[in-house]
């Protein structure tokens, strides 16, 4: 670990059984992820991206044992969180926060505001007596951009992007040190994006938070994330600073997300990189490189050597034979 980590995560693998037959047979597992290893600084933004079902949600929620790990570690402030049940995971949860791609599912609908974010206060016994309470609730919808007036109503009087700042108001109570994000803007309209964003960025200033952020969108993962992760069927195959996954993607599959992301200068045109077939199944992954079914560069020994992730540059690691 580094000195400097508040987070790190340490061959972290989640597989999740697929059950057969009467008597429910285990008989084979969804290698969902599958030996993942990276750090987070205070303050930093990691960015995860990969296609739907490459298992960047479920890292993120294994991060925050909202689904247990099968194998690893996941050593916050240098404990390991995986280790933790009962009173000691509850009080750590304190740390680490999450807020979801649906807000309004994640919002109890029969609870006020008030209520919801009340709630979180009163599970860490942060607030004590009434007026500090309501004080710390309005201090708290204050920084999300929501006013003292909201924290009667109930979640469905808000639009969309407002019960998004209530989530992130939710998970602002404790004092976090870190947020999962879990696709938290791709239900939004893109203006409300950027706002939201916006938000997000002002609080880590403020507040020195670091943020786990998992999106399929790479033009706002770009936008938010000092570093940026990119998964194919639960590993990964490229981990390096923002601008440089961007500008000089090493790993072939990389490089294909990059081409698909439109380009805002007319004159910078790129090629669109088209890749065949489909994404196989994470019960039955292929032999040696992962990605050698859809690979455009693979060569023989692709189909049977696995690529170690390496560091080809200062930060800038590649799981790829041939990435220089
Ligand atoms: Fe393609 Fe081979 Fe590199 Fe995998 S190791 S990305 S198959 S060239």
């Amino acid at each position: 670990m580094t000195p400097d980590s508040l987070l790190q995560v340490r061959d972290l693998k989640v597989h999740f059984p697929v059950q057969h037959g009467l008597l429910s047979r285990v008989k084979a597992h969804v290698k969902a992820v599958d030996g993942i290893s990276f750090s987070l600084a205070p303050g930093e933004t990691l960015g995860l991206v990969g296609e739907s079902g490459c298992g960047k949600t479920t890292l993120g929620r294994a991060v925050v044992r909202l689904i247990e790990p099968t194998s690893g570690s996941v050593l916050f402030n240098g404990e390991d969180i995986t280790k933790l049940d009962g009173a000691d995971l509850r009080s750590r949860r304190r740390g680490f926060q999450m807020i979801f791609q649906d807000p309004f599912g994640s919002l109890n609908p029969r609870m006020t505001v008030e209520q919801i974010i009340g709630e979180a206060l009163d599970i860490h016994s942060l607030a004590t007596g009434d007026g500090e309470r309501s004080k710390r609730i309005t201090g708290l919808l204050d920084s999300v951009g929501l006013s003292a007036n909201h924290a009667q109503r109930y979640p469905h009087e808000f639009s969309g992007g407002q019960r998004q700042r209530i989530g992130i108001a939710r998970a602002l109570a404790v004092e976090p040190k870190l947020i999962v994000c879990d696709e938290p803007v791709s239900a939004l309209d893109v203006s409300v994006q950027a706002q939201i964003i916006n938000l997000l960025q002002d609080l880590q200033r403020e507040r020195g938070i670091a943020y786990l952020f998992v999106a399929h969108d790479l033009a706002v993962v770009e936008h938010i994330s000092h570093r940026v992760m990119v998964m194919y069927l639960g590993q990964v195959a490229e981990l390096a600073d923002a601008k440089a996954i961007v500008r000089e993607p090493k790993h072939p599959y990389t490089q294909a997300l990059i081409s698909a992301v439109p380009v805002v200068d007319p004159e910078a045109k790129r090629q669109r990189i088209m890749l065949p077939g489909d994404v196989p199944s994470p019960i039955d992954p292929p032999s040696g490189c992962p990605f050698h079914t859809r690979c455009p560069i693979a060569e023989p020994r692709c189909h049977s050597e696995k690529p170690a992730l390496r560091e080809i540059a200062a930060g800038h690691f590649v799981a790829c034979h041939l990435a220089r």
